[in-house]
Parts: C-alpha cells; sequence; structure tokens
C-alpha cells in the first residue's frame, strides 16, 4: 500500500547537533516508536511517518546526519531544501548545548528560505544528571525563534508534540 502524498504536504527534516545527544534515537522514536540501544547497524538514513495535522496528513521525512558531524563538508546535502531543522543537544552534557550556535550558523547558511527551527534537549529521563538548566535552552530557542521541546527518546516523552509542532510551523509557513 502507497500513500500519494502531494508536496505541500511533504516536510523535509534533518536531524543535527553533536555526536551522541540521541539524534537517531529520536528519529526512531518518532518514526516507529522504537527504542534500542544497538540501532547502528540497522538505521538508514531517512525515517519517514505520516502524521494528521489539524486534518491533513502530512508525511514527515527525516534525514538522519548519522556520523556526519564529522564529515561536515557533507553538511550541505543535508540541509539543502529541507522545510525544517531539529536541533539536538544533550540535557547531560553542557557542551553539547554550547555547541548548538554552531550548527544554527550552519543550518543558516546552507538551508535556503526559511527554514523552521526547533531546540530539542534530550534524555529528560536521566533526571538527577541534567546539567542545561531549562531557562538556557528556552532563553536561547526564543532569542533564535525556534520552537522548545524537552524530550526523551527513551520514554517517549514529548517526542512525537516536539515533531508534530515543526509540522505545524511548517504547514503554516508553506
Ligand atoms: P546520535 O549520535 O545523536 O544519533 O545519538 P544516538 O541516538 O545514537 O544516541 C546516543 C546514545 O544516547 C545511545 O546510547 C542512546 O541509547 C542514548 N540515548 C538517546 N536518547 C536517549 C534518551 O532520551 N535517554 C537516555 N537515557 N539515553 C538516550
Ligand atoms: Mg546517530
Amino acid at each position: 500500500c502507497s500513500i500519494r502524498v502531494d508536496e505541500e504536504h511533504k516536510i523535509k527534516l534533518t536531524m543535527i547537533g553533536d555526536s551522541s545527544v540521541g539524534k537517531t534515537c529520536l528519529a526512531l522514536r518518532f518514526s516507529q516508536d522504537l527504542f534500542t540501544t544497538d540501532h547502528k547497524a540497522t538505521i538508514t538514513d531517512i525515517e519517514t511517518r505520516v502524521l494528521n495535522i489539524e486534518g491533513q496528513d502530512v508525511l514527515f521525512q527525516i534525514w538522519d546526519t548519522a556520523g556526519q558531524e564529522r564529515f561536515r563538508s557533507l553538511l550541505p546535502l543535508y540541509l539543502r531544501g529541507i522545510d525544517g531543522a531539529v536541533l539536538v543537544y544533550d540535557l547531560t552534557n553542557p557542551e553539547s548545548f554550547m555547541n548548538i550556535t554552531t550548527w544554527i550558523n550552519e543550518v543558516r547558511k546552507y538551508a535556503s528560505g526559511n527554514p523552521v527551527m526547533a531546540l530539542v534537549g534530550n534524555k529528560t529521563d536521566l533526571n538527577n544528571y541534567i546539567f542545561v538548566a531549562r531557562e538556557d535552552g528556552e532563553k536561547l530557542a526564543s532569542e533564535q525563534g525556534m520552537i522548545f521541546m524537552e524530550t526523551s527518546a527513551k520514554t517517549g516523552h514529548n517526542v512525537q508534540q516536539a515533531f508534530f509542532e515543526v509540522g505545524k510551523e511548517v504547514l503554516k509557513r508553506k
């Protein structure tokens, strides 16, 4: 069975951020409602899922920049023509949060038009090890005009909501 979706209802997103912050796990949680600790060998680079947003079926195409952190020369390819970028940091890793501004600049540089940007602090389930305050995430997001969400790919907390918010904003801009 295949679903025909016109361009207006197709959303291309790229997951971006430091290594190990949970980009692949978030994409898998959203697309397959799955969390596994040994996905490395089996992932594909593009995950898809149809989500109904305000009565419309929207096909999400999620490009996972697996390993590409080390190959920045490939970034332009991943960012070309995107409708949105999901910038992920690890709430237990302040360095991954500090690096977000670098990732924002990469998106602004290589994505054309006005892509929706979401800032996602992942791993809320590790509640005793959170070293990035929610307020800091919120502040950066509001300064940069980004959607903000704290998630756990492990428990599924806010994952669907994060992609839903991005999708809603993309549809508004299309
Ligand atoms: P990526 O390099 O950004 O794609 O990160 P991965 O998705 O491969 O995840 C890196 C590591 O963090 C893996 O060991 C995951 O199991 C773990 N991880 C990812 N998301 C979460 C989460 O929400 N909570 C916890 N506790 N661990 C997570
Ligand atoms: Mg990955």
